[in-house]
């Protein structure tokens, strides 16, 4: 039974068939995904929703004979009690261990660096299977530990701010890479486990749908990570059609949608996308979401600063009754951009403020350790004098 066929979602975002695909995993081996281009590694048990983890394994524990409690307790040990290695599970007896160790082996993110920020933030940077890196920022706040996860190396879409976007599209990234991101941080650090979960890392999770589905059940099913609907946001720049997928879902996900600039004209000055998904269709499609949306502002001298910019975002908001989250740019993302004085920010926030919307202006957690989205592979890589292509 080493070898088995699973599916990594139920459609592709074009509508297609699941794609399926048999093997068990070895370095190196890969499958072209949805563009022909993409890779991505041979799914494992950890890359299942839980509800088909539960059937996998149990269909397991009974061509083995088990008895039929064994497959509780191996399923607890994937994501409420992770163990690294099936070694560590020794509750199980040794045979079962190596036999699970054979057969239903485990993944891991290999991680490549951790940086501490003083303010308590500490960003990830995980190697993956081929080569590929990509990044995770879990930021303590009160009682809460919010993690950013990736959901994608890299990002076609090209958003002239951001580091992600300057590296252009590497691969999609599939279930166990992006809901094990929080399985890491908590086998590494007992006691800090995520509380919270935001799509705010690499990459656009819409334009990598059927594997954030998977992660989405993985995140918040209680025999997943456990974490509340409303405690996890997926951000998007506007994928429609990702947008209608992730409404659908039962759970009430929270959806924060990167604006950046108030007009159709104004973004797309800044946002590519802009050209195939319009202001006007993106609010469209934000307006069935039941939970109260948030627009993401970074805020950009002279690009979308303005008091007009302002005046043009409060109608947007109001219509939408969203939240603004107002970010500094970190300049890290776009050497030929500069970020909006301090004076500015404040006149902004204040603006939309006074108008009735409200407005957070988001503290630049981790500056020192490169916490910004793609920062800190950009800074591994030339070191490195690896080049980004
Ligand atoms: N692709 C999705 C999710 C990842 S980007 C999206 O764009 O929504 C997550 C957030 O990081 C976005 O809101 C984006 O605007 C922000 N970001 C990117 N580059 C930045 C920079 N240089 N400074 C501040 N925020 C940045
Ligand atoms: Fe991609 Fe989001 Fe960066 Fe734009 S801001 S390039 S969509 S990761």
């Amino acid at each position: 039974m080493g070898r088995w066929e699973v599916s990594w979602g139920k459609r592709n975002p074009k509508g297609g068939k699941a794609v399926r695909r048999k093997g068990g995993r070895s370095k190196g081996e890969v499958r072209s995904y949805l563009t022909g281009m993409s890779k991505l590694p041979v799914p494992t048990i950890l890359d299942l929703a839980p509800v088909d983890a539960k059937a996998r394994v149990e269909a397991w524990v009974k061509t083995k004979s088990l008895p039929r409690y064994r497959a509780g307790q191996i399923l607890d040990r994937l994501w409420t009690r992770p163990v690294r290695s099936w070694t560590e599970a020794t509750e199980l007896p040794g045979v079962l261990r190596e036999e699970l160790e054979r057969e239903l082996r485990l993944p891991e993110l290999s991680l490549e660096t951790r940086q501490d920020s003083s303010d308590g933030t500490r960003k990830f940077l995980w190697r993956l299977f081929d080569g590929e890196a990509i990044e995770s920022v879990l930021i303590p706040s009160g009682n809460r530990r919010t993690l950013c996860v990736s959901s994608q190396s890299g990002c076609a879409l090209g958003c002239v701010f951001c580091a992600t976007g300057r590296m252009g599209f590497r691969r999609n990234l599939s279930p166990f890479e992006i809901a094990g991101q929080a399985r890491e941080v908590a086998l590494r650090h007992p006691g800090e486990a995520a509380t919270n979960v935001v799509f705010m890392g690499m990459g656009e999770p819409l334009l990598n749908w059927p594997a954030v589905d998977t992660a989405l059940s993985i995140l918040n099913s209680p025999a997943g990570l456990g974490i509340g609907a409303r405690h996890i946001t997926v951000s998007t720049v506007g994928i429609i059609p990702g947008m209608d997928a992730l409404a659908g879902r039962p759970e009430q996900f929270r959806l924060a949608i990167s604006l950046h600039a108030p007009t159709t004209e104004r973004r797309r000055a800044i946002m590519p996308i802009e050209k195939k998904y319009d202001l006007d269709a993106v609010l469209k499609a934000a307006r069935v979401f039941r939970k109260r949306i948030t627009f993401e502002y970074v805020l950009i001298a002279g690009k979308n600063d303005s008091d007009r910019d302002a005046d043009q975002l409060v109608k947007l908001a109001r219509s939408l009754g969203a939240l603004v989250n107002l970010l500094p740019l970190h300049p890290g993302g776009a050497p030929d951009l500069a970020p909006s004085s301090g004076n500015r920010i404040r006149g902004f926030a204040d603006r939309l403020r006074n108008q009735g919307v409200e407005a957070v202006v988001r503290r630049s957690r981790g500056l020192d350790i490169s916490a910004a989205c793609g920062q800190l592979r950009v800074e591994v890589e030339s070191k490195k004098g690896a080049g980004m292509s």
